[in-house]
């Protein structure tokens, strides 16, 4: 059935760069034998699900949304991969990024937007806008993405839909192709806070393959969504951040935001008012971390490891070639982070650039945790606008920056943060997100009080 709905909607949303129409049949027949066989089946079993196309999977394409991959096929799974197929999950095909998960509209992909179904001249955020629009368009249930600086949670609010960022380390990033990797974490996307739940711990753990894997047991978050269903949240601390408000914010956004805090008065919350000052540099300095890290991350795309190779006719050196290759093979927004990246870490420059933001981000960190020493969790707007129209940040790289405000203090520290679905705008009747943050490795926090606000 989730095969025919592709069929149906996906030309004119564009949520899949591959559709992997004979894995998943032949994944789906595997449940089914088993089930007749009495054969114990794994906790997701015959549950169809889109993958961010960042993820390797063995012999399935994974471009990243770059031409660089083009035609590559992966000789690996992903540990997020594996786990998910141990689990019984029919992996139905890759979904459509921003090239290198870089952006928040997918209109960096190499191979075209993906579009929002709730309007289709509109974007799905990014990155993982492809993830997100497959589920607002009922072409899975579940899907995967990865979020460095808001790209799982952005999506999930323009799109209506739930975006869950785990804590940094939460789930291995093996066979994750890296962007930044202190802040790149995968994680859960759904249309219910309880079906993210069930995915988040069937993809968490922890894993030897990966350095920055937590080797710890994974939050209760199943537990803690069941718990949130019954809508009482007395005794829960919430603490709205005053940071989140003001200039280029939608004044519907915030009046959604206002109600969303009303309600969880409601719900027995105590909210109070935090002041987390630091969180107004968050974004400067994402924006030196990220691209210095990308810029060291992608210089394995030299034209003789993977994809593809530009020029190599026997008459150019080693060095024209992958020069050729890097030209043809990233788009405009890859280029200008590694410009900014190996400038911002260039000898002379480094401690102005880099090293300046490192110290920003530990005074984010400080903020998280005099916040968190009062309350439980901490809540925002998951964006400061509703989707915006295709190409209409397109020629404004900052203004594309600015989606991520609310979302890239989250990964700057580590903690755990996601977006749940807080109804349209009365402005323009567009789905908003409600952002809910809780420390590192209290994840359970944050499904408690998403499962209650559903
Ligand atoms: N929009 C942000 C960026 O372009 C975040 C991307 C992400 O989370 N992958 O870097």
């Amino acid at each position: 059935a989730h095969l025919d709905r592709i069929g149906e909607v996906d030309g004119a949303v564009h949520a899949f760069l591959h559709v992997d129409t004979e894995g998943a049949l032949a994944a789906a027949k595997k449940v089914d034998d088993a089930v007749a066989a009495g054969e114990a089946v794994g906790p997701l079993a015959g549950v169809p699900l889109a993958l961010k196309d960042v993820f390797t999977t063995e012999g399935v394409p994974t471009t990243v949304g770059s031409r660089m991959l083009e035609g590559w096929l992966p000789p690996y799974d992903a540990t997020v991969t594996r786990r998910l197929k141990e689990a019984g999950v029919v992996i139905l095909g890759k979904t459509n990024m921003d090239e290198f998960a870089m952006g928040s509209s997918t209109e960096n992909s190499a191979y075209g937007p993906t579009r929002n179904p709730w309007d289709l001249d509109r974007i799905p955020g990014g990155s993982g806008g492809g993830s997100a629009a497959a589920l607002a368009a009922f072409e899975a249930p579940l899907s995967i993405g990865t979020d460095t600086g808001g790209s799982i949670r952005q999506p999930g609010a323009v799109t209506g839909t739930v975006g869950v960022k785990p804590t940094y380390g939460g789930v291995s990033r093996y066979g994750l192709v890296a962007f930044s990797s202190s802040l790149d974490q995968a994680g859960p996307c759904a249309r219910t806070v309880l079906d993210a739940a069930l995915l988040h711990e069937v993809i968490a753990g922890h894993d030897p393959l990966d350095s920055t894997s937590i080797d710890a047991p994974v939050p209760p978050v199943v537990a803690a969504a069941r718990e949130g269903a019954n809508g009482d949240l007395s005794g829960v601390r919430v603490g709205v951040v005053t940071q989140f408000a003001g200039e280029g914010y939608q004044p519907g956004v915030l009046r959604s935001f206002e109600a969303a805090v009303a309600r969880l008065k409601q719900l027995g919350a105590e909210v109070v008012e935090v002041s987390c000052p630091s969180f107004d540099y968050a974004l400067p300095a994402y924006y030196l971390i990220a691209p210095s890290e990308a810029s060291s991350n992608l210089a394995r795309f030299d034209a003789m490891r993977y994809g593809i190779r530009v020029g190599d006719d026997g008459t150019r050196s080693a060095e024209e070639v992958m020069s050729l290759t890097r030209e043809a093979g990233f788009g405009p927004e890859v280029k200008r982070r590694i410009m900014i990246g190996t400038y911002a870490l260039s000898s002379g420059y480094y401690d102005a650039y880099y090293g300046s933001a490192q110290k920003v981000r530990t005074l984010i960190s400080r903020d998280f945790e005099a916040a968190f020493a009062t309350v439980d969790v901490l809540v925002s707007p998951t964006t400061p606008t509703t989707a915006f129209r295709i190409g209409e940040r397109t020629g404004d790289p900052m203004a594309m920056y600015r989606a991520d405000l609310c979302t890239i203090p989250a990964n700057l520290a580590g903690n755990a943060a996601m977006s749940v679905p807080s109804g349209l705008s009365d402005e323009d009747g567009l789905p908003v997100g409600l952002q809910i943050m809780a420390p590192a490795l209290q994840d359970h926090r944050m499904y408690r009080v998403a499962a209650a606000y559903e």
